[in-house]
């Protein structure tokens, strides 16, 4: 047997399994698992003594060159993707955005272009539909025939993406029939536009108005009502970055009756609370994202919904804006910041630390969050997600004892600013695998721009 790379002596961990192995590689692929490989019959070897092993990050929640509000998200597919090999993800999927009027497919077309030739790992789309007319309907079936699985509606954002109930409904009734997977943004845009407007006529101006003027209960009323229009339509529904527990207990409810409801938070809402809002001057744009920060005592839930199952997934919602120049946009009314922060790099360390070391769940379920339960949901399993024979070679190698302090002078996003500016993390990966190709080592990109492939998805698999 002739493998290309043969990963020696570390403990595989996957969602399930924890044991000593070595892995051989050969043309991108995952040939052999077993105890002792012959390192004579590869090209290359890996030592991974004392390192866990573990299926590459899929980070399914990205905003890479993506305009808003007047610029454009400060990472493209070169620099994002490099980024998130930093942090061990080797796949992710971001949104290419339907504007009013257009096909679905032609949104497609213009994100493929994006990353083209920039990405260094392997990427896909879902996509966001604004405007569902009945050619659109037709279009999905489609789509999710060829690899674009799963849409994204919004229910906020007035005017420019929210789109209303019937059109929800639709879409969740057509995706259903053909096995895709809506991604739903729950929070009630309506009245938080007129909670907005009511601030900024009292003269309400500062970033922290971001956080107060979005309420959680709006995005419990709109995760609620997605729920149940996604069961009314028989189709399944993912709710996005899931920020607070009025919506975590509409999720659980719904899962606790069997139905089909998933959801994903991301770090920023695990170890970021409002307080960061009333940082001095204007420095409180750093955390204007949506849904916003919230009390510090929703964190715990969402901890413990990630160890219970009632949330599957942590994404990134990375969508990075510098403070000089592009959040400074809003200076003098935070209607105007452009809204979302940087986190693709540091996704797994931060689960890891907080997750494994903060003793709430098992290395096993860890991976399940950051890599096999993406995988399934969205269509990558099993060639993505997990370490098995004839899955993709993404792995990394993560030392579970190394430690890291998180900053902007040191990380690799091209942004001026760190959401997570001084966090001491532990548990980084030190060396990462595509298909087989290493692109870290040695604290040291070693992968190529456009050697990331898109990824056709196969349907929505329950998890
Ligand atoms: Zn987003």
């Amino acid at each position: 047997m002739r493998f290309d790379t043969i990963v020696r002596n570390g403990t595989v961990v996957t969602a399930t399994d924890t044991y000593r192995s070595d892995i051989g590689i050969a043309n991108g692929r995952i040939t052999a698992i077993a105890q002792s490989l012959p390192v004579e019959g590869a090209s290359k070897w890996i030592d991974a003594a004392g390192m866990l092993v573990m299926p590459g990050g899929i980070d399914v929640h990205t905003h890479l060159d993506m305009p808003f509000g007047g610029t454009t998200s400060a990472d493209d597919f070169e620099s994002g993707t490099i980024a998130a090999a930093f942090g061990g993800t080797t796949t992710l999927i971001d949104f290419a955005i339907q504007q009013k009027g257009q096909s679905l497919r032609q949104a497609l077309e213009t994100w493929m272009k994006k990353a083209d030739r920039k990405a260094a790992i392997d990427y896909a789309f879902h996509c966001i539909i604004t405007d569902l007319g009945d050619a659109q309907l037709e279009e999905m079936g489609a789509l999710i025939a060829e690899g674009v699985s799963s849409f994204k509606l919004f229910m906020a954002y007035p005017g420019v993406l929210m789109v209303d109930d019937a059109t929800i409904f639709r879409a969740m009734s057509e995706a259903a029939k053909y096995g895709g997977l809506i991604c739903m943004h729950a929070e009630n845009g309506g009245a938080i536009d007129v909670i907005v407007r009511r601030a900024l006529a009292e003269g309400k101006r500062a970033p922290k108005y971001h956080a107060l003027t979005r309420p959680t209960t709006a995005e419990g009323e709109a995760t609620s009502r997605a729920l149940a229009l996604a069961e009314m339509a028989g189709s399944p529904v993912y709710i996005v970055h899931l920020s607070c527990n009025d919506a975590l207990e509409k999720v659980r409810e719904a899962r606790d009756r069997g139905l089909p409801a998933y959801a994903e938070t991301c770090p920023q809402y695990l170890f970021l609370s409002l307080e960061k809002m009333d940082a001095p001057g204007f420095e409180g744009a750093k955390y204007v994202f949506t849904p916003p920060l919230r009390e510090k005592w929703h964190q715990d839930k969402l901890w413990q919904g990630l160890a219970h199952d009632a949330l599957q997934v942590v994404s990134t919602d990375h969508c990075p804006f510098c403070f000089k120049e592009q959040k400074e946009l809003g200076k003098d009314d935070f209607t105007k910041i452009p809204n979302g922060g940087p986190g693709i790099e540091h996704r797994l360390s931060l689960v890891y630390t907080g997750g494994v070391h903060g003793g709430r769940f098992s290395p096993n379920r860890f991976v399940q969050l950051v890599a096999t339960a993406p995988a399934k949901l969205f269509g990558l399993f099993p060639r993505k997600g997990t370490i098995a024979i004839g899955s993709d070679a993404d792995l990394i190698v993560l030392d579970p004892n190394r430690e890291q302090v998180i900053s902007a002078s040191t990380h690799h996003m091209r942004v001026d600013y760190s959401m997570f500016e001084g966090m001491r993390v532990k548990g980084v990966p030190i060396c990462v695998l595509l298909r087989g190709t290493t692109i870290l080592e040695g604290g040291k990109f070693v992968g190529k721009p456009g050697n990331g492939e898109f990824v056709r998805r196969q349907r929505y698999n329950r998890v």
